[in-house]
């Protein structure tokens, strides 16, 4: 491990005599046989006064030599699959810039490509095999700290992708380039008292330019003469008569947006609020590992409660980062925070190189002391993180759906853990693995019960489509909804409708034969949008003409059925005619700022009726909204998803959390043709507890999580008898060391292996796609088993595998 500038040897004297001389003149005693640390000098040559054989690090020329070089070795991960480090050594003039964090090129393979990896360890153990050398250390410092090498570490361990994988995952591609950053030659003021004895004489203009330069510093050439309000002449001239000097110097484009000045409206906490933070204060005032699950219904003041915890945190002189999911990092988010804590570091997916990078580094080198950003923002590279906190920690966008397959909360504990500090998750609407956390002590439950000010929830009412539909099949709103929207409008307030499918028609089919339009890459029913007029599949983006005729038995009675966000805005505007309506799905939304510009406009009033997909349904704060609707509850309803009850739940609550924020209250109306389902009727109720209730005793009844742990292995390939015969292969592995594992671990919890079958979408972009699952109540168990099976599979060249722990998307 580095250590300021030497690096630690580790020296043992195999049969020798004491003491060892360095050349620098310091010495140590060695015992014979007893490992030695000594700090070692780059580039030094160390006279050992020994006739003595050195086991490692330091060779000895022959007997009674006085001579000795340390070989230094670097073990290096590049971003292939594959989980093991590999050993370099590392040449004289590298010695003194490589370190642990940094990214370095190497030659790698059979053909010796230079390519990019990351040191992950400095040592003096020679390798059995002879050790390529490094070729270059490409950063100055760092990009990744101790403590996120450990957290990327345990993620390889625990999502089974080799630790290049996760490092790669880690650092932002601009952190990585540098975006953002430009070498450019600078003037630098010599100081005075270095200046010659009998230094030339100066011309006025060159005394204004001097003047300048010494107040800045170093500044560039041409910024210089604008400042001084000349031509490069006597800025040039500065440098010929000995004033200042020109170097080389990195700057950075990136300029921080602090927040403005805007007064502040600092709220007392209520009763609620006080009694959680009393339990939140000592945890940041001690330090130390804990977890807090912050069950708050919409609006009862949680956010409230993450800025007390900030200011108290910064007050300490610490850091804190912030999760949310990406949708909610609206800037009214952001402008909270900023106006509460000073500059904020915002990280998402949209950021440029140059901006994602400067954040990066002013993160990195402390400048800024508070971040907040969506998922990737775990691995932000605070150096004295105080607190973290998770909002909305239910959102299944904090789980990557890509390799490495992380979950950005369950790092975030992770990591609060690794650096022992406190952690808040917090939601309306927990996700059941926190709240079975919270049940069973792991971490403190912590509620806030009420909305503030005494506001009520809104009231909810189910509308059931089987006696109360819509008047044709055409058709979206119920009368009741309708006359509700109306009503609401009336009274000069503003609709949120939900609909959670995008699209004009869903159903493309031929009723005379039973033809229904798919996709022709994958086994996915084709959406028609008439905007684009193409049937679009809404996995892999292929389109096709609509068909006026069936394909398949020639008859022209092809129909376009089910209802779509475009087709429900149509029928919106022509029953609304006097009001804006404005949708808000992907397919509007995808010019950058676009989501804002609508959110803006909503806010001031220009737009009455919102409406769109869950898009619209999240953490959004407005209140004039004193309707809301959800045309159909039971989409995402019937999917094949242990989890499709429990996100219906939550969106349904989350959507009516939307309304009755402001003084004049809000109702919601929930159309549904299973009034009757958990789901629903709980969501209704806003009742939490009861639907945790119910869902966790199906859940445990199906050993499905948070009870146990389950790994999903997907096996696709183009060729299906490949992704078969592969699929099978891997599951009778499984078996085979399922049969073993009891007797290796006796009364340990059993494995169980589910499959292999066909995925709920059998056929996805071209692949054909098996899969099965193993589950356990154990996740070291369950890592067991398949690092064992994986470690031996031979997988065929046109076959591809994936492994995803605590998996989320199960089609
Ligand atoms: P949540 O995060 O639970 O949805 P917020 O913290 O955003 O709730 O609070 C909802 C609204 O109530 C915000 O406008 C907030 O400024 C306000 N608020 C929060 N706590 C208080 C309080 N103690 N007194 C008055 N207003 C409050
Ligand atoms: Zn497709």
């Amino acid at each position: 491990m580095s250590k300021g500038r030497g690096i630690a040897a580790s020296v043992r004297v195999v049969n020798g005599i004491r003491p060892i001389t360095f050349i620098d003149g310091r010495s140590f005693a060695a015992e014979t046989n007893k490992s030695t640390d000594v700090e070692r000098i780059p580039g030094r040559t160390y006279n050992v006064d020994v006739n003595a054989t050195l086991e490692t690090g330091l060779e000895t020329s022959s007997a009674g030599a006085t001579k000795a070089v340390a070989r230094l070795f670097a073990d290096i991960v590049f971003d292939r699959p594959m989980d093991q480090a590999y050993t370099y050594a590392v040449p004289d003039e590298l010695h003194a810039t490589a370190a642990i964090g940094k990214r370095v090129e190497a030659p790698f393979g059979r053909g010796d490509q230079t390519i990019v990896g990351f040191c992950v360890r400095v040592h003096h153990d020679p390798p059995t095999r002879d050790a390529k050398f490094i070729e270059v250390v490409l950063d100055d410092e760092p990009l990744v700290t101790d403590a996120l090498m450990r957290l990327t570490r345990w993620m390889a361990d625990y999502y089974l992708c080799s630790w290049g994988q996760a490092l790669f995952a880690v650092v932002p591609a601009g952190a990585r380039e540098k975006a953002g950053v430009r070498e450019a030659v600078v003037l630098e003021a010599i100081l005075e008292a270095e200046l010659p004895p009998a230094a030339p004489s100066l011309t006025a203009k060159q005394t204004a330019a001097l003047a300048h330069l010494r107040r800045a510093g170093a500044m560039e050439l041409r910024q210089l003469a604008r400042l001084a309000q000349c031509g490069p002449g006597p800025v040039s001239a500065l440098v010929e008569k000995g004033y200042a000097r020109r170097t080389q110097r990195q700057i950075d484009r990136f300029a921080p947006v602090v927040g403005d000045d805007s007064p502040i409206t600092l709220v007392e906490l209520n009763d609620d609020q006080r009694r959680v933070w009393s339990t939140i204060e000592p945890a940041i005032a001690n330090g130390g590992f804990r977890a807090f699950l912050l069950h708050g219904v919409t609006g009862s003041g949680k956010t409230e409660i993450y800025l007390q915890a900030i200011e108290d945190t910064l007050r300490r002189g610490k850091e804190a980062l912030v999760l949310v999911p990406e949708i909610g990092l609206t800037p009214q988010t952001i402008e909270r925070f900023r106006g509460r804590c000073g500059e904020v570091a915002v990280l998402h997916s949209h950021l440029g190189d140059a901006e994602r990078g400067g954040y990066w580094r002013r993160i990195a080198s402390g400048q800024v002391h508070v971040v907040v950003g969506a998922r990737s923002a775990v691995f932000a590279p605070t150096r004295n993180l105080g607190i973290i906190i998770v909002d909305e920690e239910h959102e299944s966008s904090f789980k990557q759906d890509a390799t490495p397959r992380y979950h950005g909360r369950d790092l975030a504990v992770m990591r609060a853990r690794l650096e022992n500090i406190p952690i808040i998750l917090g939601s309306a609407t927990p996700s059941l693995e926190s709240w079975h956390n919270a049940q069973r002590g792991q971490y403190t439950l912590l509620t806030l019960p009420r909305r503030v000010l005494d506001r009520p929830l809104p009231l909810v009412e189910l509308v059931d489509l089987r006696h109360d539909g819509p008047p044709t099949r055409h058709h979206a709103l119920s009368p009741k909804l309708e006359h509700a929207m109306k009503e609401a409008l009336g009274r000069g307030g503003q609709v949120m409708l939900l609909l959670n499918r995008r699209g004009y028609s869903t159903h493309i089919h031929c009723p005379a034969c039973g033809y229904v339009a798919t996709c022709r890459n994958c086994d996915l029913a084709m959406t028609y949008h008439r905007q684009r007029a193409a049937l679009v599949c809404h996995y892999c983006a292929y389109e096709a003409a609509p068909e006026e005729r069936c394909p398949v038995c020639q008859q022209v009675t092809i129909r376009f059925q089910g209802m779509g966000t475009e087709k429900l805005q149509a029928e919106i505007e022509s029953k609304f005619s006097g009001s804006v309506v404005q949708r808000m799905d992907s397919d509007t939304m995808q010019r950058p700022g676009s989501h804002q510009r609508v959110l803006d406009a909503f806010r001031e009033g220009r737009i009455q009726i919102l409406m769109g997909t869950q898009m619209i349904a999240k953490g959004l704060d407005f209140p004039n909204v004193t309707l809301v609707g959800v045309v159909n509850a039971d989409v995402g309803l019937h999917i094949p998803d242990f989890r499709a009850a429990e996100r219906t739940f939550q969106l349904l609550a989350q959507v009516a959390g939307r309304t009755g924020r402001g003084a004049s209250g809000g109702r919601v109306l929930i159309q549904t043709y299973t009034p009757e389902h958990p789901s629903i009727a709980l969501a209704g109720r806003h009742d939490f507890l009861a639907f945790a209730k119910q869902e966790m005793a199906f859940r445990r009844q199906h050993a499905y999580p948070p009870f146990e742990r389950l790994a999903r292995l997907i096996v696709r390939s183009q060729k299906l008898e490949a992704a078969r015969d592969f699929a099978d292969h891997l599951a009778s592995g499984f078996r085979q060391a399922l049969s073993h594992h009891g007797d290796r671990r006796p009364g340990g919890p059993a494995v169980k292996l589910l499959g292999p079958a066909e995925c709920a979408v059998f056929r996805l972009n071209n692949y054909f796609r098996f899969h099965f699952q193993l589950q356990c109540a154990s996740a070291g168990a369950l890592h067991e088993v398949l690092r064992e099976v994986l470690a031996t599979a031979r997988v065929p060249g046109n076959v591809e595998y994936q492994v995803d722990i605590d998996p989320h998307n199960m089609l």
